[in-house]
């Protein structure tokens, strides 16, 4: 009974220490690179944003 609970144990151990390292990563960088449309003040990440002119906007819809 006590090696299951043991086993068990380990396996979730490593399944949360290789499941959510990388998870909490991508989701820190997203929330460093959080940016405001210039046009109607969405916030979008990093990823998303579109740049023109040395300004930041949401969609090509805002940029244009
Ligand atoms: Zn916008």
């Amino acid at each position: 009974m006590f090696k299951i609970l043991i086993l068990g144990g380990i396996i979730l151990i490593v399944y949360i220490l290789f499941f959510k390292k990388p998870k909490k990563d991508s989701k820190k960088n997203e929330e460093l690179t959080m940016l405001e449309c210039q046009k109607c003040g969405t916030f979008i990440s990093d990823k998303e944003s579109i740049k023109k002119d040395n300004k930041i906007f949401c969609s090509n819809r805002c940029a244009t």
